[in-house]
Formats: structure tokens, sequence, C-alpha cells
């Protein structure tokens, strides 16, 4: 029997909608969020400028191929730009990915504490999310191909991982793929390369390069602080890349967005800042906070994750409470399995020294 009013394919019902960190903190005088892994620097004033020009021409469609963008990009990276495909942060090539290359009945494998919009791009897409067992809040390679079937269309590995701040070295990474069947897409998401600082890290350029079954996936919204513009990148393999152009919206970034970001990319200066001020107050926070006796996962990212006791009323929603009622505004994860801890983003110096300071009052060390 036909339905009596439409309804969605299967599986987007089951979608738990993203909610966003909070940015408010009723009550505080002055809020300070860190609840996004937004950038306490902000964006380049130059990209702030180029945006600000474009807004005295907004009756212009935007180049809907986003040619400044990708060749500013191909500058930076040393890449095709042929091989670029822009989005509407990589929100939008994650969709576009999931769109492609998943249909029902398919699979797709993310980790336990994997990034939120994999399995909701997944079920979006009438496909089945399967999730593969971590190791100390770590990707476990072995663990995501033992998940593979001759169901499985994508592999998602957020690299560095969101909200755990781990990583896994590139020798993992490429192992990963050698383990993976050809038809097996490997989508590599590096929203937070530019803040990691380790030998044995790569975002995935070289892999991408040599593969025809890898893809990585880039953003503005982090160290660009351009979040609010709404612009992602991919490095792809041509014949992704063609499949990608043929369904993406035809003007899927807008004209101040290009503009911004081929300014941000320009102003490189103000990225080594930006990581400057980051490896600065990451060590800090996450000294400053174990010695309070609170575990924080190790991070090479912009932001950390910590651990609370659970037990005699020092579980996470109370420091989330405590915190928050002084303006410190962090992020609850339990939606990401993990209800005893805080994600909290590195943030400028003054929030940083107010959430330690406040964390050893919530403990009774003050
Ligand atoms: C923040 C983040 C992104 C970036 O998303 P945008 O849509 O570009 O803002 C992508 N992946 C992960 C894991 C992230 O944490």
């Amino acid at each position: 029997m036909p339905a009596l009013r439409p309804e969605p394919r299967p599986g987007v019902l089951k979608i738990k909608a993203y909610v966003p960190g909070k940015s408010d903190a009723p009550g505080a005088a002055k809020v300070y969020k860190l609840s996004s892994n937004e950038s306490p620097l902000g964006p380049s004033p130059q990209a702030v400028a180029a945006y600000h020009a474009v807004a005295e021409h907004l009756e212009d469609y935007p180049d809907g191929a986003a040619t400044a963008l990708r060749e500013a990009i191909g500058r930076t990276y040393g890449l095709d730009p042929t091989r670029i495909v822009c989005g509407a942060g990589s929100d939008d090539l994650l969709n576009l990915l999931a769109r492609a290359y998943l249909a029902d009945g398919d699979e797709a494998i993310h980790t336990t504490h994997g990034f939120l919009v994999y399995p909701i791009t997944t079920l979006g897409a009438g496909a089945t999310p399967v999730v593969a067992p971590e190791k100390n809040f770590t990707a476990d390679v072995d663990a995501i191909l033992a998940c593979v079937t001759e169901r499985t269309k994508i592999v998602f590995l957020a690299n560095p991982n969101n909200p755990t701040g781990t990583f896994i070295p590139f020798d993992e990474v490429k192992r990963l793929h050698r383990g993976l069947p050809p038809h097996v897409l490997l989508v590599i998401d590096a929203a937070y390369a530019e803040y990691v600082r380790r030998n044995d890290y790569a975002a995935g350029i070289e892999l991408v390069a040599t593969s025809e079954n890898v893809v990585m996936c880039r953003t503005f919204s982090k160290i660009y602080g351009l979040a609010a513009v709404r612009l992602g990148w991919l490095y792809g393999p041509p014949h992704i890349v063609d499949a990608l152009n043929r369904i993406r919206g035809p003007f899927n970034v807008n004209a101040p967005a290009i503009a911004a970001g081929v300014a941000a990319m320009a102003d490189s200066a103000h990225v080594e800042r930006a990581r400057a001020h980051n490896d600065r107050w990451l060590a800090w926070l996450t000294e400053e906070i174990g010695r309070l006796g609170l575990d924080v996962t190790p991070s090479v990212a912009n932001f950390i994750l910590i651990h609370f006791p659970g037990d005699q009323g020092k579980t996470a929603a109370a420091a989330d409470a405590f915190l928050s009622a002084r303006g410190l505004v962090l992020r609850q994860v339990g939606v990401y399995g993990l209800p005893n801890a805080l994600r909290m983003s590195v943030g400028c110096e003054e929030a940083n020294r107010l959430v330690v300071q406040a964390l050893a009052e919530f403990l009774g060390k003050a």
C-alpha cells in the first residue's frame, strides 16, 4: 500500500541530528566559547577585507568552479588544481562523497569515537554505519580492516580525530590502505592537519597522489578561522573529482567565501601565529590540567579531551555546569560515547588560564 504521506528514505529517521557546540552561558558576564575548536586568533585580517570587498557585488553569481581558490590551494600545497574540489565546509564534501559512493545496503566504517558527521551522512545515503573499536582512544587499523565486508564502500578516518585529538602515524594509514580492497574508498579527514607537529604524521597527500581510492578532506574552519563562511576542499584522483563535480551544487561555494579563502591561503604568517599559539597552549593546558589529577588524552590538534572521575559529583556534566556558570563553555561528548569527558578547544590565554583555575576550584584544589 502506498504511504499516506511522503516518507524519507529508510535511514533518515535513524539519524540523530548533529548538535553543535553551545555558544552561550546564561548569567555569565563574559562568555568564552571553547566548544567548537574555532581559532582564538580569528581569521587573517586580509581574509576579512577580501570578504568585505565581495559584499559590494552580491548580485553576481560566484565562479561555480572556485578556480581562484583551487589555484591558491594548489600553489600552497604543490597540488594540481584540477584534482581539487571545494565545498561549503568539509561537511559538504563528506556528504557529496556519501551520495556519490553509497547506496542502500552498503556499509561505511568509522571508529568508536569518530566524528559524528560520518554516521549521519552514511544513514542519509541509505547505507549502514559500521563502528570499528578503538584502542586508547585511537583508531586501530586491524580493527577497521576486520570490519570490511563485500558491502563496505567507504572507510572514514579522521586523522587527527575529533573529539579525541589522537592520530595514527602515516605508516599506519598506508597499512590501512594496503589492507583495503581497491573498490573501497578511504576518506582521510585531515581537518586539524595544520596543527600537528609530529614527524610520523602526514595528512595524506602522497597517498592520494599514488592511489585510485583515497581522498583527503581539509577545512578552512579550524586554523584559518573561517568557520562562519563554510569552506573546505578535497584532493582526490581525477575519476572521483569528476564524480563529485557532477553531483555537487553548481555554486556550492559562495563568492565571499572564495575570496576569503584565497586571501587566507596567502597569509601564511597568520597561520604560523595560530600554530605557535596552539603549540604553546596545548602543551600548557595538557600539563596543568593533568597536574590537577585529571586524565587528558594526548592531543595533536587544537583541543583536548579531559576525563573526569565520574563519581562523588565529579562528573563531566557537573564540571560543565560549574564551568558554564563562569562563562567557560566546553563541549559535552556523551554523544561520542564519552559520557565522562569534556572537550576543550585551545582558547586565548585568558580563557585557558580561567579554565585551569575553575577546574582547580571544581576539584577542591584551588
Ligand atoms: C571541524 C571538523 C571538520 C570541519 O568541518 P567544516 O564543515 O569544514 O566546518 C571536519 N572534520 C572534522 C573531524 C572536524 O572536527
